[in-house]
């Protein structure tokens, strides 16, 4: 997976496949969550519910933001609306690009922020103002959005959708590095 930045930012790596502790996360948040994709019983195991339990007993939040709208272009460009914990909504993008070689590309286009403190003159996002920064998991949790649309592993993510992501560096590498992650 490859990963990019907003506006003038510098690629960060290449990458490898989506780990399988990001797809541990992925299958224990969706068992939870209202999303309608069915989750063979085999990947769910993969979190047994007494984990789970702990995790929960623990502070962790068990789940997902759920989708709150999906709009698709006539390309097959898909843009969803994600509800945060705190209600507050974000945009991410899933771009499917055939090239003329038939290999297939999917680009997630991700948020960083909600809302944005830099409040360009032509942008909508920076018109509505600055709200928080968002936190690792929520970064993640817009590419696993993206895969359960389109039923297939996101190939590239870039960081173009709301927000500034060097204003919120931290987050946008930690999220960088779990897409990134080969192994536990
Ligand atoms: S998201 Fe922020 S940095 Fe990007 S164009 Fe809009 S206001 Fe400018």
């Amino acid at each position: 997976m490859m990963a990019m930045f907003h506006h003038c930012s510098m690629p960060l790596a290449r990458a490898v496949l989506p780990s399988s502790r990001t797809r541990a996360i992925a299958a224990m948040s969706l068992a939870t969550s209202s999303s309608p994709r069915k989750i063979p019983q085999s990947q769910v195991l993969l979190v047994p519910q007494a984990f789970r339990n702990e995790l929960e007993e623990a502070g962790w939040k068990v789940g997902r933001s759920p989708i709150f709208n999906t709009v698709v272009a006539a390309d097959g460009t898909v843009k969803l609306l994600l509800k945060l914990e705190d209600n507050r909504l974000i945009e991410t993008v899933g771009i499917p690009v055939e090239d003329d070689k038939g290999s297939a590309r999917l680009t997630a286009c991700v948020s960083s922020q909600v809302g944005c403190p830099l409040r360009c003159s032509f942008c909508a996002t920076g018109k509505g103002g600055f709200s928080r920064n968002l936190r690792s998991h929520e970064i993640v949790e817009q590419v696993l959005a993206i895969e359960d649309v389109f039923k297939r592993r996101v190939t590239n993510v870039v960081f173009m959708g709301m927000g500034e992501p060097m204003l919120n560096l931290k987050a946008v590498l930690e999220a960088h590095r779990c897409l990134n992650k080969h192994s536990i």
